[in-house]
């Protein structure tokens, strides 16, 4: 069944993902992008989908593997002196450097070689890697404090442990969501205030006219690492800011700059940020009770099937989540138009942000289904343009 499923999946993933045709005829964003660029997009996306489901295939194995009875005895002999939370930390630390490595490996081919093959890194191998290992790192000391977390409350509370968790690691994640911009994105990019740099006053302007405080614009220095561009919203109540990359300044013209700043002024007004810390957080306590199901009082040699679970539920959940993202990104689009008036810039701002970023001009329907967190370049075009027309009457 398991050798089955591992094969089956990836070359469906593959088969659908890889190999979907393009569409018949004249393709719109084909006439809009040229033929060059236009197939140079499709080569990188689709080789990005063709490693993201081989690594699907092989995360799963590993887990698959880790969470077997045989590897989860060998785990809980091997760390049985310490105490159960310590096993479980031990437990939970082993499976995911595992599991890390393996990502990280796949990470070096369908990111660092593969953005080099493009031209979209400017990167060198060492300091990917060492980005690369921080990241990793940050996000294996959150698994492993959550598995020990699971275990102190099952030995103190017993069944209702999922309860304390549930709080324990809403808490941890709020606290994560706040402290982002003031902790954890210094550790990988450094920021600038927005004033002062060159264009700043017409961005500073279009952010008091949203009610945004200018003070908290910034700019990503970005361009040692890549020729991407982006912007983005994040931090909760006195941390919230924007930052927009510097590789996206310098590559766009002034209008263009704007609207994408009004896409994101367009998520602070509506509270996307709180809205997306608040679903995940209802999703968390949805998983911890599925959880209490399988698990009614977890012990440490239960967490590499826990982990494998969280795995199984992250793929699963890739769908919805990535919906509701979507939605919420069409929402900010909206209102960059309602902000700016300005149809016609946000058209040529999406174009050069799908050349900037070699976005797919015409993704096949499972890999927006299950990987994109942003309408496709086409529909985000089609908005703009029923925008327009329906100002125009
Ligand atoms: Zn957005």
């Amino acid at each position: 069944m398991a050798l089955a499923l591992l094969t089956v999946l990836p070359a469906w993933l593959i088969i659908e993902l890889c190999f979907w045709p393009h569409p018949q005829g004249a393709s719109e964003m084909l006439a809009r992008l040229g033929a060059g660029p236009y197939t140079t997009a499709s080569a990188y996306c689709r080789t990005r989908y063709g490693w993201f489901a081989l690594a699907c295939g092989a995360q799963l194995a590993l887990w698959l593997a880790l969470a077997s009875p045989l590897v989860s005895r060998a785990f809980e002999a091997a760390v049985a002196r310490f105490s159960p939370v310590a096993r479980a930390a031990a437990i939970a630390l082993a499976c995911t450097a595992l599991a890390r490595s393996l990502s990280l490996t796949f990470g070096f081919a369908s990111g660092h070689l593969l953005d080099r093959a493009y031209g979209l890194t400017r990167q060198s191998t060492w300091a990917w890697l060492t980005e690369q290992l921080l990241e990793h790192a940050l996000a294996a000391s959150v698994t492993v404090a959550a598995a020990a977390a699971v275990i102190w409350a099952a030995g103190r509370f017993g069944r209702g442990w999922w309860l304390v968790s549930t709080a324990v690691l809403s808490a941890g994640t709020l606290a994560l969501v706040a402290a982002q911009p003031l902790l954890i994105d210094p550790l990988f990019d450094r920021y600038i205030p927005l004033q002062g740099t060159p264009g700043s006053e017409r961005l500073m302007e279009l952010a008091r006219r949203a009610g945004f405080d200018p003070a908290r614009l910034s700019v990503a220095l970005v361009s040692h690492r890549t020729t991407k561009g982006n912007a983005f919203v994040n931090g909760l109540g006195p941390t919230e800011r924007i930052a927009l990359w510097d590789t996206f300044l310098e590559a766009s013209r002034a209008d263009e700059a704007e609207l994408v700043l009004a896409h994101e002024l367009g998520h602070w007004r509506a509270g996307h940020v709180a809205l997306g810390t608040a679903l995940a957080l209802v999703g968390l306590a949805l998983a911890m009770m599925l959880f209490s199901a399988l698990f009614p009082v977890p012990t440490p040699r239960d967490v590499p099937a826990i982990l494998l679970t969280v795995f199984i539920l992250r793929v699963a959940c890739l769908p919805v989540e990535n919906a509701v993202s979507r939605a919420i990104e069409a929402q900010a689009d909206f209102l960059s138009l309602r902000y700016t008036n300005r149809a016609e810039a946000f058209i040529r701002a999406e174009e050069q942000l799908a050349r900037q970023n070699l976005s797919d001009p015409d993704p096949p329907p499972l890999a927006v289904w299950l990987l994109f967190t942003h309408p496709p370049t086409s529909e985000r075009i089609a908005m703009a343009q029923r925008f327009a027309r329906a100002g125009s009457r």
